[in-house]
């Protein structure tokens, strides 16, 4: 955690401070070493929200591009269970950053609670994620806006885990450590739209300035539905008209055996 009350005032961690669990209301000892980044622990005791994944300078990285306040945000559900949102913006919106796997049904009952909600999802973790992805980007097709691409068989390129998500999925493929700009691909980030269509997704390419401008100002990231909307009539479309070639092409072909048997 980066937050913990002492004296009932939000705080972050600094040497030799002790404070209080925002959820459980259990003491917290600031952790202030060299080893990790500095976070605030239970005393004696593992985390009290089990959807707690522990920090990484990636986290602490993306949180710290919107005001403290809107970090580490507590939510009650209506049977006063508690947990932990990384960002919630005044606006409502939650973000989720996730570094490390996490169970579908873990994933849907997250989605369940918060709403609106976007994952921000590390691509840098596994070794495998980057290259598939690079390889999805030579399989885009257009849809009718500049930034948003259209794939087919999306299980190919992205981890299952995050192909059924109701919300939107965000993919940053840039490594923590990374200081200059490893390519175009790792500077942009990646949206996964909710929602499969005739087994294709939307990607969106995005800006990470125009991401943090949109959620710093309450703007809506994108009309998400009114893109699938139309990347779906256009695939409709395609595959009508793939239909229509493929027809045409058979009965010009039967056509033509028949002319040349039946001349025969
Ligand atoms: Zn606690």
């Amino acid at each position: 955690m980066h937050i913990a009350l002492v004296n009932g005032v939000r705080t972050p961690p600094s040497p030799g401070l002790r404070g209080h669990c925002p959820v459980c209301e259990n003491e917290t000892i600031a952790k202030c070493g060299e080893q990790r980044i500095w976070h605030w622990a239970h005393r004696g005791k593992l985390h009290c929200d089990p959807w707690w994944e522990r920090e990484t300078t990636w986290h602490r990285h993306w949180k710290n591009l919107f005001p403290e306040a809107w970090q580490e945000q507590l939510s009650r559900d209506p049977s006063g269970q508690k947990h932990i949102a990384d960002v919630r913006t005044p606006f409502g919106t939650v973000l989720e950053f996730q570094y490390s796997a996490i169970a579908p049904e873990e994933r849907r009952i997250r989605e369940g609670f918060y709403g609106n909600l976007l994952w921000i999802v590390s691509g840098a973790r596994l070794k495998t994620d980057f290259p598939r992805f690079e390889a999805a980007l030579k399989r885009f097709t257009p849809s009718p806006y500049k930034d948003v691409s259209i794939l087919r068989f999306p299980e190919e390129y992205f981890r299952k885990a995050w192909l059924d998500s109701s919300v939107p999925v965000i993919f940053d493929f840039r490594g923590v450590d990374a200081i200059l700009p490893a390519s175009k691909t790792k500077e942009l980030i990646w949206c996964l739209l909710p929602r499969q269509f005739q087994r294709h997704v939307a990607v969106a390419a995005i800006t990470r300035s125009y991401f943090v401008e949109a959620i710093t100002s309450g703007h809506s990231l994108m009309d998400h539905l009114e893109i699938l909307e139309r990347c779906e009539a256009l695939v409709r479309k395609q595959r009508q008209r793939d239909e229509a070639d493929w027809n045409a092409r058979f009965i010009a072909s039967v056509r033509g055996k028949r002319g040349y048997y039946g001349r025969g």
